[in-house]
Order: C-alpha cells, then sequence, then structure tokens
C-alpha cells in the first residue's frame, strides 16, 4: 500500500480542515451510502473491488474525523495517525476496525432499518472461528529422474535431490513470533470471509467474500517470525534415496506421499511427484514390457542361415537364423523383454531382420551375382513359399 498524505482522512471524506462536525457527519452519509457494497453488486469485479477499498476508507476515515479527541490527535500529529499505516488496508494491526460496524453505529445499528433497508448480516457476525487457524496442504514437488533401461529393467535406487518448504523451526510454523502474536481477524471475526445479504430480483441472497483484512486466514498476525517473516514455512534442501521398482515406464509418475512442501499453518504436506524419463537405449525400442531390435543380415546369411549375436539386457544370446530369412522378418525371443511393473510377467524381445544389399560390388563379386540372374530359384514367385508370404511382405508396410 502507497504511503499517504498528509491529511489523508479530510481528502477522503472530501471536506476542509475547518469543517465542523457537522460536516463530517454529512460528508460521511453521503459517501458512505454511495459506496456500501449494496449499492454495487451488480458492479464489475474491479469497481466492486474499487467500491468497497473506497467505503473502508470512507470508514477509516470518520471513525477518527467523527472522533472530537481522535481529530485533535490527529491534527496535532499533522495529519497522520499515531498507530501509523502497517497492515494492509492502511489500518494499524492492534485495533479492531471494522467499516460495517462504523456504518451500523452511524446509520442506527446492525439488524436495523437503519436509513437504508434491507441488510441485515454482513458479517457472519458471531459465528465463532471453528477452532484453529486455517490450514492448508502443501503443494506436490514434481521431480524428473532420469533412468537407463539397463536400472529400469533390474530396479534401482535413485539419490534424489529437492528443496521443500518445511516448517520454520523458529517459530513452528506458526509465522508468528509467539502465540500471543496471533489474533483472531477483527473483520471477519476469525471466519475468513463475511457474508451478507444482498437484496436483488431474485430476492435476499447471501453473497460470501473472502476476507481482505486477513486474505482468508482469519487470523492476524502483528509480529511476524523474523525467520520466515511471517509465513510460516522454510526451504529445505533434502537427499534421500529412492526405490525405483523394474519395468516402469517413461512418463509414469511415483508418488511419495508426504514428501512434498509442507503445507501452511502447519497443513499437511503435498507430495512428491517422481517423473520417469527413461534414456533413449542405443540398440532397443521399447513399448510397454517388450522391446525392439533391428538385426542386419547379409544375403548369404538371410539365404544360407547362420548363427548370429542378438544384444539382450545385460549380455547378449546366440540365435539361430533359420535359412531363407526374409528381411523383414521379425522372431520373437520369449522373456527377453522387461518386467512388467505390476510384477505380472515379463514381456519379449522382438528381432527384425533386415537383408543388407550391397550397392558396390568388386569384379569378382558381381560376376558371381551374374551367374545367378537368371537362376530358376532367384526369380521372385508366389507358391513355392509358405502359404501366405506375400500377405506377410505387404504386412511390413504397415
Ligand atoms: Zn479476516
Ligand atoms: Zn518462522
Amino acid at each position: 500500500m502507497a504511503e499517504r498524505e498528509a491529511y489523508f482522512y479530510y481528502k477522503v471524506l472530501g471536506v476542509d480542515k475547518s469543517a465542523s462536525a457537522d460536516d463530517i457527519k454529512r460528508a460521511y452519509r453521503k459517501l458512505a451510502v454511495q459506496y456500501h457494497p449494496d449499492k454495487h453488486v451488480d458492479d464489475s469485479e474491479a469497481d466492486k473491488k474499487a467500491a468497497e477499498e473506497k467505503f473502508k476508507e470512507i470508514a477509516e476515515a470518520y471513525d477518527t474525523l467523527g472522533d472530537e479527541k481522535k481529530r485533535a490527535a490527529y491534527d496535532q500529529a499533522g495529519g497522520r495517525t499515531m498507530d501509523g499505516f502497517g497492515g494492509a488496508g492502511g489500518f494499524g494491526g492492534g485495533q479492531g476496525f471494522d467499516p460495517f460496524d462504523i456504518f451500523n453505529a452511524f446509520f442506527g445499528g446492525r439488524g436495523g432499518n437503519g436509513g437504508f433497508g434491507g441488510f441485515s448480516d454482513f458479517f457472519s457476525g458471531g459465528a465463532s472461528q471453528s477452532g484453529g487457524t486455517r490450514v492448508y496442504r502443501g503443494r506436490d514437488i514434481r521431480k524428473r529422474v532420469n533412468l537407463t533401461l539397463e536400472e529400469i529393467a533390474n530396479g534401482c535406487e535413485k539419490e534424489i535431490s529437492i528443496e521443500r518448504d518445511v516448517p520454520c523451526p523458529t517459530c513452528n510454523g506458526r509465522g508468528a513470533q509467539s502465540e500471543a502474536d496471533i489474533k483472531t481477524c477483527p473483520a471477519c471475526k476469525g471466519t475468513g470471509t463475511y457474508k451478507r445479504v444482498v437484496n436483488s430480483f431474485l430476492g435476499q441472497m447471501v453473497q460470501q467474500t473472502t476476507c481482505q483484512q486477513c486474505n482468508g486466514e482469519g487470523k492476524i498476525i502483528s509480529k511476524p517470525c523474523h525467520s520466515c517473516g511471517g509465513t510460516g514455512l522454510t526451504r529445505k534442501k533434502e537427499t534421500f534415496t529412492v526405490k525405483i521398482p523394474a519395468g516402469v515406464d517413461d512418463g509414469m509418475q511415483l508418488s511419495m506421499s508426504g514428501k512434498g512442501h509442507a503445507g501452511k499453518n502447519n497443513g499437511p504436506c503435498g507430495d512428491l511427484l517422481l517423473v520417469i524419463q527413461q534414456a533413449e537405449h542405443k540398440e532397443f525400442k521399447r513399448d510397454g514390457s517388450d522391446l525392439y531390435y533391428t538385426k542386419l543380415l547379409s544375403v548369404p546369411e538371410a539365404i544360407l542361415g547362420a548363427t548370429v549375436e542378438i544384444p539382450v539386457l545385460g549380455g547378449s544370446v546366440k540365435v539361430e537364423v533359420k535359412p531363407g530369412t526374409q528381411s523383414g522378418e521379425t522372431v520373437k525371443l520369449r522373456n527377453r523383454g522387461l518386467p512388467s511393473v505390476n510384477g505380472y510377467g515379463t514381456g519379449d524381445l522382438y528381432i527384425k531382420y533386415i537383408v543388407y544389399i550391397p550397392k558396390k560390388l568388386s569384379k569378382e563379386e558381381k560376376a558371381a551375382i551374374e551367374t545367378l540372374k537368371n537362376s530358376a530359384s532367384f526369380a521372385p514367385k508366389e507358391g513355392n513359399e509358405d502359404k501366405g508370404f506375400f500377405d506377410k511382405l505387404k504386412d511390413m508396410f504397415e
């Protein structure tokens, strides 16, 4: 809040410094009715807020200038209040201040139809604080965990470092220097909201608004804790080891309950969400718990068959390539994939064979291939292969 100029209260009421008590009363009456929230129910949010602010200022000004003693002290101090304007909204922290109380006192009392009809219960009145301060659940923390496929296959332990809000040790999360420095908000009587009955064309309606004085907290801290500045929270770096189960998938979130930020006013902690990020593997592609590997075969290997070495997680295995293997053909190695994260079985490893066709040949190689050019077995045809072979070929494009 900006520093107020001297004799601000006179300006708010639009009166001279020499104004009589009657002038001040008249000015307040006029402005209070003009800016009363009930007159601005249908305004935009911004206008409503502005009117509300003005209504408070007017009440505050009248509270001082309408009282002979207070006015004299104010004038003597050069148009400043004694307690200064520390708090939000410009009201000194200590005294309870309720613009509606002033309004009601002026116009003839709460609940009465003093001068301007209809409103009855602006604040939820004596409705006592349900006990204790409003508490909030802490925010969640999201943390990325990078894992290799090997770590995912076996499960692993990871060291995690986070910075989280924890209750301030100086004030035990209260935010105040002592328990005595926490006061029930006088504006809302600790409810954090105020309700008022509004007369609209629909009849009487209760409007509920967050209390501006305490931002809905229901409490006002007069002396904030020096360590945390009144938030009740402090940042702390924490490092701990987390067990990551085998089979987790990219993008999966592991939730660690209560490891997130602490809540305000000693509210419960949020969660720590570990977001799994799998590093690209140089050999395998992954789909769920299955792995895919592409193996290049030479033309003779594909035609004659061969024994090839295929990598698997944590080693390699020898695999027989059967004679006449087609480019694009896939074979499955059972249980050579990843364990399922739920513990139900293990995925498979699919090997896709691609036959490598050389582009450059020596003279001798070329001559050797030439001799096969008119060989009947090398002519592509349907019939002497397994049934559905060409269908399978077509499938490769999908
Ligand atoms: Zn309040
Ligand atoms: Zn503190």
